[in-house]
């Protein structure tokens, strides 16, 4: 399964804000982009007017970074919200929340997406009780998702419990903390996903 794998700072700066890929590093003074807020490169300092298909072209790219998404991928949510009836940047917001690797993120079980994508991928995760590795499976309403009994001692979930405590869920996850799972209440509405991107832009990109 294809990833980005560049410097994911240089991310932030290109967008002109923090997106928060980082984990608790955006959250210190080491965010690279605390310390230098403009754009990577030799002119990265110098001001640009952007043109209308860059601003489209800008959020585009924004939504699918901090969701980790590749173009194809991304295209693909693209049309099948499209084809569904309702708002269609509602939609592939929704689609985009839904991500298990997300969803992971969202209940607090990893610091970053990135690392979410990565607990999915090693196999961490149960949906309903059955082993789950896929970060971009789309989990439904009535949905449990949970780290697997037997690999709550890996290393990568050390303190977690403690930490979860003052964690803050989404309105439409349940966190229960002692299990160490969560429970898709329902599918995200728009108001309920804290994602600074303006999707009209998108749809009107495409
Ligand atoms: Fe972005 Fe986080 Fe890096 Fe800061 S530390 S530039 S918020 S990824």
């Amino acid at each position: 399964m294809a990833r980005y794998l560049g410097p994911v700072c240089k991310i932030c700066r290109r967008e002109g804000q923090k997106l928060f890929l980082k984990g608790d590093r955006c959250y210190s003074d080491k965010c690279a982009f605390d310390r230098r807020p403009y754009a990577p490169g030799q002119h990265g300092q110098s001001r640009k007017k952007l043109s209308e298909y860059a601003l489209h072209l800008r959020e585009k790219q924004k939504a699918r970074r901090i969701y980790g998404v590749l173009e194809a991928q991304f295209v693909r949510y693209f049309k099948a919200a499209e084809a569904k009836k309702g708002v269609t940047g509602d939609i592939l917001m929704q689609t985009l929340e839904r991500r298990l690797d997300n969803v992971v993120y969202r209940l607090g079980f990893a610091r970053s997406r990135a690392e979410a994508r990565q607990i999915v991928r090693h196999g961490h995760i149960a949906v309903n009780g059955k082993k789950n590795d896929i970060p971009s499976y789309l989990v439904n309403e009535g949905e449990v998702i949970a780290i697997r009994a037997e690999r709550r001692d890996a290393e990568v979930f050390a303190g977690l419990q403690e930490s979860l405590t003052n964690h803050k869920t989404p309105a439409w996850l349940e966190l229960d903390v002692e299990n160490l799972q969560g429970k898709v209440l329902h599918l995200p509405e728009r108001s309920e996903i804290d994602v600074d991107v303006q999707e009209q832009l998108i749809v009107e990109l495409y």
